[in-house]
C-alpha cells in the first residue's frame, strides 16, 4: 500500500526557479500539488517551461515557496510575495516542504539545522564527512551542495544535514530540527532583517524544540539566545572552557571527559575559529549518537571545502593558499590569523570600510599585492602602516609576483584572501578561487620544468 502524496489537494506557486527552486518545483509537482512556476527572467521561465512545468504569474495558491535571495517583506518584497500576503498565503522555504514530505511518508529520519553569520559551510562538511566515517546514511545540503528539494527521502535511521542561511531560516513553520546549533552571530544582512534582533529571531528558529541545541559561546548575542533557550544546550567554544560542553584549548578540542583530537593535526581546521567549527561538529555528531573515537579520528581526515583556505600547492615550503571565499576583512581577519608571515593577494570590489580593521594584522603581512577595484584604497591604507605593496591589476601578474615576494621574504605562505566581493574581474567567489588554483598550479609546473 503506498502513502498518499504529501500535497495532493495544494495549490504551491514556486517563486524563483534556479538552484533551489527548479527541482522543488518538480518535486512538489510529483508529489502531488498543483505548482504554478515563475520567475522574472526569461531563461529561468524557458527551462521550467521545457521540463514541463506550468509557468506563469501565480495569482491564487495555498503556499508561497521561495527561493532564499528573494526578499518577501519590507519595501523590497517581490509582488508575488505581496500577493500572498493579501490571499493569506504562508510564505516557506524549500525545507519546510521537505521536512512535510519526509514526515508525511513517516520517516523519523533526524534534521540537523546549522545556522550563524560564519562558519555553517564549514561545520555542514565536517559533520558530513564525520557522519559518512561512522557509516551513517546521510543527506547534506540547503544553503550549500544540494538544495533542499534535491534531496532523497530517507528512512528512519538516516539524517538530512542542513545548512540554513538566515532566509530560510524565517521561512520555516512546522519544520523542526532534532538537532541545532547556533555557532555565532555577527551584523550581517541587516538590511534584509531590519535589525539585529530580527536576523537574530530568523536564526533562532532553527534551535526551536531541538533535543540538542548546540549554542557557540563566543559572541555576547549567541551567548544571549543560549541563556534564554527553553531545553537541552549544549555549549561550544573555539577558546573558552565550557561546562557541560565541548570547548578548544589552544588547538585541542575536549570536554569535561577529556581530550577528543588535537586539531594542529587537522590540517584543513587551521584557526581558532575553526576549532569553534569543530567543536559544533562535533557535538552534533555526539548527539546523533556516532561514537567519540570514531568522531576524533574524522576530523582529522576532513578535507576542507574548496576557496576557504584551500591548500592548492607548495613549492620550497611556501603554500599556497584560495581564501577567495573571503569576500570582507572579517573574513579575511581569520585568515591572516592563521599564518606568522604571509604574501597576501588583496583586492577585488571593496566592502565599506576596506582593509582598515585588519590594521592589527599587518605585522604577519611581509608583502602585499593588489589587484581590482580597491587596488588604489587598499594600497593607501597599507602605504598609511608602511606595509610593502605592490599593484598588479590582475590575478595573472599576481601569482608568480608572489612567489617572488615569498622566495625574497621568507614567507611560508601566500594567500589569496580578497577582502572584496569579486564581480569586477570575475562571475563569482568560486570563479575566482577556480582562476587561482589554475594559475598556481602552471606556475609550479613552469617551475618544476625549469629545475
Ligand atoms: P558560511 O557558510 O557561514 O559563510 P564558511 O564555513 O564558508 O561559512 O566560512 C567562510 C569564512 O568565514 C571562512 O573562510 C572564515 O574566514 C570565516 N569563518 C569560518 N568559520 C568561522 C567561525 N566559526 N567564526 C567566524 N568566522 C568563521
Amino acid at each position: 500500500m503506498s502513502t498518499p502524496l504529501p500535497f495532493s489537494g495544494h495549490r504551491i506557486a514556486v517563486l524563483g526557479l534556479g538552484r533551489a527552486g527548479l527541482p522543488a518545483a518538480l518535486r512538489l509537482r510529483d508529489w502531488g500539488a498543483e505548482v504554478t512556476a515563475w520567475d522574472d527572467g526569461e531563461a529561468a521561465r524557458e527551462a521550467a517551461n521545457a521540463a514541463g512545468l506550468t509557468v506563469a504569474r501565480p495569482e491564487a495558491f495555498d503556499l508561497l515557496m521561495i527561493s532564499p535571495g528573494i526578499p518577501h517583506r519590507g519595501p523590497r518584497a517581490h509582488p508575488v510575495a505581496r500577493r500572498a500576503a493579501e490571499i493569506g498565503a504562508p510564505v516557506l522555504a524549500d525545507v519546510e516542504f521537505l521536512f512535510r514530505a519526509v514526515r508525511a511518508a513517516g520517516s523519523r529520519a533526524r534534521f540537523v539545522g546549522i545556522t550563524g553569520t560564519n562558519g555553517k559551510s564549514t561545520t555542514t562538511a565536517l559533520l558530513d564527512h564525520i557522519a559518512r566515517a561512522a557509516g551513517m546514511v546521510v543527506a547534506t545540503g540547503g544553503n550549500l551542495g544540494p538544495a533542499a528539494l534535491d534531496m532523497p527521502i530517507l528512512l528512519d535511521h538516516g539524517a538530512y544535514i542542513l545548512e540554513m542561511s538566515s532566509y530560510s531560516a524565517e521561512r520555516l513553520d512546522r519544520a523542526r530540527f532534532d538537532l541545532g546549533t547556533l555557532l555565532n552571530l555577527s551584523p550581517d544582512h541587516l538590511d534584509r532583517h531590519g535589525d539585529m534582533a530580527g536576523y537574530a529571531a530568523a536564526k533562532a528558529r532553527v534551535m526551536q524544540g531541538n533535543e540538542i541545541a548546540v549554542f557557540g559561546m563566543d559572541d555576547a548575542e549567541t551567548r544571549a539566545l543560549a541563556a534564554a533557550h527553553e531545553g537541552r544546550v549544549v555549549p561550544i567554544s573555539g577558546t573558552a572552557p565550557q561546562p557541560g560542553g565541548i570547548w578548544a584549548e589552544g588547538a585541542l578540542l575536549r570536554d569535561e571527559a577529556g581530550p577528543i583530537a588535537d586539531l594542529s593535526r587537522a590540517a584543513a581546521l587551521p584557526g581558532p575559529h575553526n576549532a569553534q567549527n569543530a567543536a559544533a561538529a562535533t557535538a552534533l555528531a555526539l548527539g546523533l549518537g556516532i561514537a567519540r573515537d570514531v568522531v576524533a579520528a574524522a576530523l582529522l581526515t576532513y578535507p576542507g571545502l574548496p576557496h576557504r583556505q584551500e591548500r592548492v600547492g607548495e613549492v620550497e615550503g611556501i603554500a599556497f593558499l584560495n581564501d577567495s571565499k573571503a569576500t570582507n576583512a572579517d573574513s579575511t581577519a581569520y585568515a591572516l590569523a592563521c599564518h606568522e608571515r604571509a604574501v597576501w593577494i588583496a583586492g577585488g570590489v571593496p566592502k565599506a570600510g576596506g582593509i582598515a580593521p585588519l590594521a592589527p594584522l599587518f605585522p604577519r603581512v611581509a608583502e602585499a599585492l593588489l589587484i581590482g577595484q580597491a587596488a588604489e584604497e587598499f594600497a593607501a591604507t597599507l602605504a598609511a602602516h608602511g606595509v610593502p605593496h605592490r599593484i598588479v591589476a590582475t590575478l595573472e601578474a599576481a601569482v608568480p609576483a608572489a612567489l617572488d615576494a615569498a622566495r625574497r621574504t621568507g614567507s611560508g605562505a601566500v594567500l589569496l584572501s580578497p577582502a572584496c566581493a569579486s564581480f569586477d574581474q570575475f562571475r563569482s567567489f568560486e570563479a575566482r578561487g577556480d582562476a587561482f588554483r589554475a594559475l598556481v598550479a602552471d606556475l609550479l609546473n613552469r617551475e618544476a620544468e625549469a629545475a
